[in-house]
């Protein structure tokens, strides 16, 4: 039986270049976090030159040696020798390097660092033009960038759709064609649903979320819940910035950042949960494989999925909140002392259309990735043209949420993904919300006082659940694969719209 030990001349190899991209990662956090204002320009071509560097040693010719001398590069396929199989976790980790290698091979060097140079000027002139509402301003660089992702998907291949090979990227496996049913069927009982929430007689007052928190005391609460999930502080840190995020250097070294407004209590509070769920995953994984698929994160649904089940399947929860909202009360007794727990349940979650999606509602949320998705697919297989963005945007707008944004900055510029040439990114969004109420209804069924524990503020046992199940195991198998694994089916909306259809019938007396 072969096994990582006779990989070990490539693993040495890969744990190099994880190292460099470790190492790019501290910077990214350090500009995101504490640098100073006129670091930027310097910070950018430090990081591009270590990327660079860590993209130069991924697609080298001693690295492609060690790789072809177990994978046949005419089929991608691993080579047998009859008598002396392969393990499981070096097949694994064989298919992953080849998916990363291949991937990076078959595009030319000089098309990446003119995309990547597009990008990042994409990038600055969409920051004006959003901060102006001046989408006339960004349409030459957006145009741009969707010819070279166009490009770039040729030179990647696909089947069926161009965007199918963007998709794969961050989301390995999933098409075009596998999401649209998902989507159909969301739009199918979404919609709707909204439809009943808006009429229903039972309005929800959640003013009590906006008034004066100190920020200081926010921060504490955010640690304190931190700590309860089993965040390790001693292998983490929390940090301010401008828009929260996760980074990993290493599983003894996950950082998450917040924010904090005064007189939006959601915002650190949730963020916390959130990037928590997502640090949870990072410290969770194996650091023996540190440096191989096998000690890297499955997909950025997958990624999203623990983030959103901490978030919203457990932070969103009475349960939850019967251990936490006492303890939110003393620290703030003057705005929350008279406010019962129902009140303030029904607050954090009270659904409603809004513009932006970054502070939509779990009810909403799915509905303002759906336009982007359609959006994206069609600009990429070349059905719309850039130019016909705001229009489409804002009829797809007015007819899955009923409203439509009064400008650009409030629409179809609100978010930076498209500058920076993600397409393909959003839909891993839906797809962590799905796969996080499908694994958490599984944990429920695994773990029968999952709720009792919650409510005692025991958190440790859901964290400890999704760890064997799920952060352990790294890129060990596929998206597909770990969720039927794990809930012995495949990824199906039906758990996360019976949970949204329970929540919201019962807070809205539907
Ligand atoms: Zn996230």
């Amino acid at each position: 039986m072969k096994t990582l030990a006779t990989l070990e001349p490539l693993t040495a190899r890969l744990l190099e270049i994880q190292r460099i991209t470790s190492a790019a990662s501290v910077l990214s956090w350090d500009q995101e976090t504490y640098m100073p204002p006129k670091g930027g320009e310097a910070r950018a071509e430090q990081i591009a030159t270590l990327q660079g560097l860590a993209h130069e040693r991924l697609v080298s010719p001693d690295l492609e040696r060690e790789l072809t001398q177990w994978i046949d590069p005419a089929t991608g396929l691993i080579i047998e020798t009859p008598g002396d199989a392969w393990d499981e976790p070096s097949r694994s980790l064989l298919r992953e390097v080849w998916r990363d290698f291949s991937r990076a091979k078959k595009l030319p060097s000089a098309f990446v660092k003119r995309l990547s140079r597009e990008c990042s000027l994409a990038q600055q002139i969409w920051a004006e033009a959003r901060r102006k509402s001046d989408f006339g301003m960004f349409l030459p660089c957006l145009r741009t960038v969707v010819a070279l992702k166009r490009e770039e998907a040729g030179y990647l291949g696909y089947t069926a759709s161009p965007y199918d090979a963007l998709l794969d990227f961050y989301e390995p496996g999933s098409t075009a064609a596998a999401l649209k049913p998902l989507f159909d069927q969301l739009k199918a009982r979404l919609v709707p649903l909204l439809t009943r929430v808006m009429a229903s007689s039972v309005k929800i007052d959640d003013s009590v979320l906006f008034k004066s928190y100190d920020t200081a005391r926010q921060l504490e609460f955010g640690r304190l819940v931190l700590t309860a999930m089993g965040y390790d502080f001693a292998r983490g840190r929390l940090d301010l910035s401008a828009h929260p995020f996760t980074t990993s250097f290493h599983p003894t070294d996950v950082r998450v950042t917040t924010r904090v407004y005064e007189k939006e209590l959601p915002v650190c509070l949730f963020s916390c949960i959130h990037e928590g769920g997502h640090a949870l995953y990072d410290q969770g994984l194996d650091p023996r494989h540190y440096g191989t698929p096998l000690g890297e994160p499955l997909s950025l649904g997958i990624h999203e999925s623990q983030s959103r089940l901490w978030e919203n399947c457990v932070g969103r929860s009475r349960p939850f909140w019967r251990f936490f909202y006492p303890l939110l009360q003393q620290t703030f007794p003057e705005q929350l002392g008279g406010v019962e727990l129902e009140q303030f349940y029904a607050a954090i979650n009270r659904a409603k259309p809004s513009l932006i999606r970054v502070e939509a509602d779990e009810l909403t949320y799915n509905l303002h990735i759906m336009l982007r998705f359609e959006i994206e697919q069609d600009l990429i297989e070349g059905r719309v043209q850039v130019e016909d963005l705001p229009v489409l945007w804002n009829q797809k707008m007015q007819d899955y949420l009923g409203i439509a944004p009064e400008t650009d900055a409030d629409g179809v510029l609100q978010d930076v993904h498209w500058s920076l040439g993600s397409f393909g990114y959003f839909p891993t969004y839906t797809l962590g919300n799905l796969y996080a109420v499908q694994f958490y209804d599984q944990a429920r069924l695994e773990i029968p006082d999952l709720d009792a524990q919650i409510e005692a503020g025991q958190l440790i046992g859901l964290r400890r659940w999704l760890e064997q199940n799920i952060h352990r195991w790294g890129r060990m198998f596929t998206p597909d694969h770990l969720v039927q694994r794990v809930t012995g089916k495949r990824l199906s909306p039906e758990p996360f719209l019976a949970y949204l259809e329970r929540k919201y019938g019962e807070l809205y007396k539907l």
